[in-house]
């Protein structure tokens, strides 16, 4: 069994004084299979300290010798690759492929800002464009300073590579409190921070659980930033806690994503993007395409081909090759999803398939891949985000009436359109409120691309050159010219 008694902290390895154990569970073998010693609140003390006091020779460093981190950061990661998609399939439940995007996507990360901060470096002092005889403006970008950096379960190196690559080419020193439910891919990341010559205290990691360290660490006045990546409940205490001392902020939160299905569509493609958009990691993905919006046209049998996939689809063990669909990452995961499902028995809401269509896996958290049809707007199927495997459907009979219900969510992380004419696809793309939208595909993240929501689904975007702004103060320097 794995034991993780020791938080990294200042480049050691710290044995907490707190002696609260986290067991951490295999969800498909429904065994613990490690055992976490939670940090306490003098150990996220001690490791903003440490960050304040790396802080000013990290950003002295330069971007482009910064860079040189971040290139071992993914290199290191890309050694380790086989061995990290088995842990973190076993800790999270996911099918082997999908561990490895998550893996993928975390190095292409790390590759990408290692760019970043050379352009970083060589674009600091430029001069600004103005008007103005005989005045010189300069500008530079220095890091916001320490951050606080909080993620969660569900692609636990994806979700923390896009706030740990910024946030390092930038300049800044961090506290990184992984999610308590999958600890263990992201102790990885200490292992490589402790094995290489990374300076002393720029990354440090406290393990524990939200009340425990997270809230800590929010409340805690040596942290200039807060990133967050979580539900919508946790995030709206994060920017409580942020205002205490006008506090930087950026917020990665919930979706109801809705994937718009028009009528000149081919049926059985459509069908492939709409089961990619929804049944990927169980559901448990931020950004999935959980209302399927489809023209009435179409309906029938989109929703006919839609039932032969899911009947297709393998539960197992995510281990095996064979497997689609692994288990719900927690026994507290599959309840939630449960909830759900009993209430759309309350409602009487109509199931293309569910749970009586399949049989289940002897063990794990398991919930059948499930299809409700023609679910009312009012419905908190309709409206909540599930975070398990349940697609509802609705039937529309124009693309404005279409775009119409896609915006009626206060969410607005993703989006997909799918259609037999890509401009006309496009068209409807651009009406709709959500910070990524896929065109005739599903999922599609770029390290080039930004991420981030419209509405309550969050503030600030993480990628691209956007999510490198996140972690910068832009400052300008403007006197005469000689
Ligand atoms: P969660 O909000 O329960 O936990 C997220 C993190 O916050 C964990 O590390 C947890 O320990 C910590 N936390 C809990 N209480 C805290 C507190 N009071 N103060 C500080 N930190 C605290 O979320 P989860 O269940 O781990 O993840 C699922 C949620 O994350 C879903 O809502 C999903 O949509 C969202 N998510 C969003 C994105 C995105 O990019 N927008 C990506 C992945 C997941």
């Amino acid at each position: 069994m794995h034991q993780l008694t020791r938080q990294f902290i200042d480049n050691q390895w710290v044995e907490s004084a707190g002696r609260r154990r986290l067991a951490v569970t295999d969800p498909y073998r429904q065994e613990t299979f490690a055992e976490v010693t939670a940090g306490d609140p003098a150990d996220v003390d001690a490791a903003v300290t440490a960050a304040r006091r790396a802080l000013p020779a990290w950003q002295a460093l330069g971007g482009t010798r910064r860079a040189a981190y971040l290139s071992a950061f993914a290199e290191a990661l890309a050694a380790r690759r086989d061995e990290l998609m088995r842990l973190s399939s076993r800790n999270n439940g996911k099918a082997l492929a999908e561990a490895g995007v998550d893996l993928d996507d975390a190095i292409a990360c790390y590759r990408y800002y290692a760019a970043r901060a050379a352009d970083l470096e060589a674009r600091q002092g430029r001069r600004v464009d103005h008007g103005a005889e005989g005045i010189r403006a300069q500008v530079y970008e220095d890091p916001v300073g320490v951050v606080g950096l909080i993620t969660p379960w569900n692609f636990p190196l994806v979700t923390s590579a896009w706030k740990i690559a910024p946030a390092l080419a930038a300049g800044c020193t961090i506290v990184f409190k992984p999610s308590e439910v999958t600890p263990l891919p992201e102790q990885a990341l200490a292992e490589i921070a402790a094995a290489s010559d990374l300076p002393a205290g720029v990354l440090n990691l406290v393990h524990g659980d939200g009340d425990g360290i997270g809230a800590p660490l929010t409340v805690h006045p040596g942290v200039d930033k807060l990133s967050f990546t979580g539900s919508n409940a946790v995030g709206e205490k994060v920017m409580r806690a942020a205002a205490e001392g006008v506090r930087n902020i950026s917020l990665e939160l919930g979706g109801k994503s809705p994937i718009l299905v028009l009528d000149d569509a081919d049926v059985e493609r459509a069908a492939d993007w709409v089961m990619a958009g929804i049944y990927f990691n169980s559901g448990q993905v931020c950004s999935a395409t959980s209302r399927l919006i489809v023209h009435e046209a179409l309906a029938e049998s989109l929703y006919a081909a839609l039932g032969e996939r899911l009947d297709a689809i393998r539960l197992g063990d995510p281990l095996a090759d064979e497997t689609d669909m692994g288990p719900m990452t927690s026994s507290r995961q599959r309840e939630a999803v449960e909830r759900y499902l009993a209430v759309a028995g309350e409602e009487g809401l109509v199931a293309v398939r569910d749970a009586r269509h399949r049989r289940l896996p002897a063990r794990g958290e398991f919930v059948a891949p499930t299809l409700y049809r023609d679910v009312p707007v009012e419905s908190r199927l309709w409206r909540e985000e599930i975070f398990g495997p349940v697609l509802c459907g609705r039937s529309v009979s124009s693309d404005e009436a279409a775009i119409e219900l896609a915006n009626a969510s206060p969410f607005g992380l993703a989006a997909t359109v799918i259609a037999g004419d890509v401009e006309r696809a496009r068209r409807v793309g651009r009406a709709l409120r959500a910070g990524s939208i896929w065109v005739n595909s599903e999922q599609l993240v770029l390290p080039e691309a930004g991420w981030g929501g419209f509405g309550i689904s969050g503030i600030g975007r993480e990628l691209g050159p956007w999510g490198l702004a996140e972690y910068l103060e832009v400052k300008h320097l403007i006197g005469p010219a000689d």
